[in-house]
């Protein structure tokens, strides 16, 4: 039985049951694909003061858990761009934002997954290092060092624990360090009383940690960080802008 009225990992308020999907949810659906319903319903709770939207299920799942119910064999049906179009995209993106100013960046992509979107970056002459808590490994994040540009892509909303995930990345940030990152806002597509139908939602591709802008300005405060957002999906944590970034902030 779902305790209701836990508190939230971000703001520590009360949380209330939100809304039930099925497991077989898949942003998939949002390109007409479904896949036969599971007939595991998977609770959503939803923060009554900051909105953030989870999935408490997953908070007791191991790692084993998700290695074998979510990111198994079949996972790119539910996620075929993971592998290369994603991250080609989001190296050509990274190398256009911050053109002619990658000697001064140091860069970690954290939940880089196998490594492919660095790969591409130090082919274009970046420093740059991936690094993914998931699976468990043998790196340790605290030995690779400081960097002034992290990325954390398509991950926020993947992660259980979203205060281990703020430990890393602040743990692994520079002091005049950026954090970009992406993951969809709720704020026009999850409402109160009404049932949840945003493609987003989606237990079968891990997305179980949902964010409202509140949330993520709270969790962000939290650790000393600003917000900015350029547009519902893509966001950056900061302290201090470095001079190499600061085209970018202004336009936030
Ligand atoms: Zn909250």
């Amino acid at each position: 039985m779902l305790n209701s009225f836990s508190k939230c990992p971000i703001c520590y308020c009360d949380v209330k049951l939100f809304d039930v999907v099925d497991f077989n949810k898949s942003c998939e659906e949002n390109r007409g694909k479904f896949l036969p319903l599971a007939g595991i319903p998977i609770y959503y709770s939803r923060c009554t003061v900051c909105s953030f939207t989870y999935a408490p299920e997953f908070t007791s799942w191991t790692e084993q858990d998700f290695l074998e119910k979510i990111y198994n064999d079949e996972y790119i049906e539910i996620d075929p761009d993971y592998l290369e179009v994603r991250p080609g995209a989001n190296a050509k993106g990274l190398s256009d934002i911050f053109k002619g100013q990658s000697q001064h960046i140091h860069h970690l992509d954290y939940g880089g997954g196998n490594g492919r979107m660095s790969d591409l970056l130090k082919a274009e002459g970046w420093q740059s290092k991936s690094y993914d808590p998931f699976p468990k490994n043998d790196i340790d994040l605290a030995t690779l060092g400081k960097f002034n540009l992290i990325t954390s892509l398509e991950v926020f909303e993947h992660v259980p624990d979203v205060q281990a995930l703020m430990v890393n990345l602040t743990t692994a940030l520079a002091d005049d360090g950026l954090i970009l990152f992406s993951t969809l806002i709720t704020d026009n597509d999850i409402k109160p009383n009404q049932r949840m139908t945003w493609w987003y939602a989606s237990p079968r591709n891990g997305h179980i940690s949902l964010f409202s802008r509140q949330s993520l300005m709270m969790l962000g405060a939290t650790y000393g960080l600003n917000l900015a957002s350029f547009s519902d999906g893509f966001h950056c944590f900061y302290k201090n802008v470095p001079a190499w970034a600061s085209h970018i902030i202004k336009t936030a």
